[in-house]
């Protein structure tokens, strides 16, 4: 799966500032989803004690729909879709066989006692 889109072209419509936070909530496992439905890319974020509706529609012009006040209020690109954004495209990229992404089906080999 590509994603068409950059991270150079998330930090031009949101801000680096924006872009660094994002990683970070990315880095420390606080997307707790992410899909992608060509246009609508969707997550899950979690921030502080709340849980937000994070979403982006890729097009030739970003729209961002995440649930937070930063989105709703201003139209800003916020962190938490970056943030997804951001995880979506760690997830597509190819070369990272140890990421984890897919789990091999495993027989459990760890000696009974
Ligand atoms: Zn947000």
């Amino acid at each position: 799966m590509t994603v068409p889109i950059t991270e150079k072209e998330l930090a031009a419509a949101a801000g680096w500032p924006i872009v660094h936070a994002a990683r970070k909530l990315r880095d420390t496992g606080k997307v707790l989803r992410v899909s992608y439905d060509p246009p609508l890319l969707k997550g899950a974020v979690r921030m502080g004690s709340r849980t937000y509706g994070a979403g982006l529609r890729l097009g030739s012009e970003l729209e961002n729909l995440c649930s937070c006040f930063d989105s709703w209020s201003e139209g800003k690109i916020c962190v938490h879709s970056v943030a997804a954004a951001l995880a979506l495209m760690q997830q597509s990229e190819p070369s990272q066989p140890e990421s984890g992404a897919v789990d091999p089906p495993t027989t459990a080999t760890l000696p009974v006692q």
